[in-house]
């Protein structure tokens, strides 16, 4: 139902290097609210469709020559990555990016730098980032880049949350964690979207934990969305089990 959709993405088409046809006719929702897994191995297409929603491929030399992308109802495809930001989308990339000489702190308060609120409106917000995440509290006068991969992970999401935003494009958040580490952080994702109103659309090869937390799915192979349908649905399905369930 399209009166719905939040974030719709219509039938994109991405090419690298003005060569190699990379996305091939992409096309997803994101409801109000919601929390929206992107499926698929390594190389399906996950991140070059989370990159062209936030204006980001052109650094690497992507573009997309076919379709639409539309955010609250306006075409959101010709604006810029901080402009996408100020209308309240933020973009958690692959890796991380921690700034690794700055504390954490200082890593949080860099996702406020396109906020008019004010500095106590700003201090507010990472008192309740720190409640989310007490990890963070704890190492906020730490250099990032002595911190661990999930410290790091964490302080990626409450960068973007310092941000105000309404939605997040979060990629691959379990990369390179433990288990208990990866359902900690997807426990906080479903938090802030439950409490603060955030809705999600994440990345994920870790097919298993995202479904679990996810209302909705797209699996992608080859540049295409392959299969789609509720978590619960996809997570029973005889395919998705086992191809990227590993249960078959
Ligand atoms: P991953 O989990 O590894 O990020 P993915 O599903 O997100 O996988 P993409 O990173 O979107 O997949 O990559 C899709 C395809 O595009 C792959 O074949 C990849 O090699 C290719 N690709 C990605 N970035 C570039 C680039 N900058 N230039 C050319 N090809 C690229």
């Amino acid at each position: 139902d399209n009166s719905t959709a939040f974030l719709e993405v219509n039938n994109i088409e991405v090419i690298y290097d003005h060569v190699i046809l990379v996305l091939k006719g992409v096309s997803l929702e994101v409801p109000k609210g919601g929390i929206v897994a992107l499926l698929g191995a390594n190389g399906a297409g996950k991140s070059t469709t989370l990159k062209a929603i936030s204006n980001l491929l052109g650094a690497e030399r992507g573009d997309v020559t076919k379709g639409n992308i539309l955010y609250k109802g306006e075409a959101v495809e010709s604006l810029n990555p901080s402009d996408l930001v100020k209308r309240g989308v933020v973009q958690v990339m692959e890796g991380r990016h921690c700034f690794e000489h700055l504390t954490i702190e200082e890593n949080l308060l860099t996702g406020a730098y396109t906020r008019k609120d004010g500095r106590k409106a700003i201090a507010q917000s990472l008192e309740l980032i720190y409640d989310y995440f007490p990890r963070l509290r704890e190492r906020r006068s730490s250099q990032a880049g002595y911190t661990s991969g999930g410290e790091q992970q964490m302080c990626a999401i409450g960068r973007a949350m310092l941000a105000k935003p309404d939605m997040i494009l979060l990629d691959e958040p379990s990369m390179g964690l433990a288990p208990q580490l990866v359902e900690e952080i997807f426990e906080i994702v479903k938090k802030l979207n439950q409490n603060e109103g955030v809705s999600f659309l994440l990345a994920e090869q870790n097919t298993n934990v995202a479904l679990r937390y996810s209302d909705y799915g797209y699996i992608m192979e080859n540049g295409r969305v392959v299969m789609e349908g509720n978590a619960k649905e996809l997570s029973e399905n005889e395919d998705v089990k086992e191809f990227y369930l590993g249960l078959s």
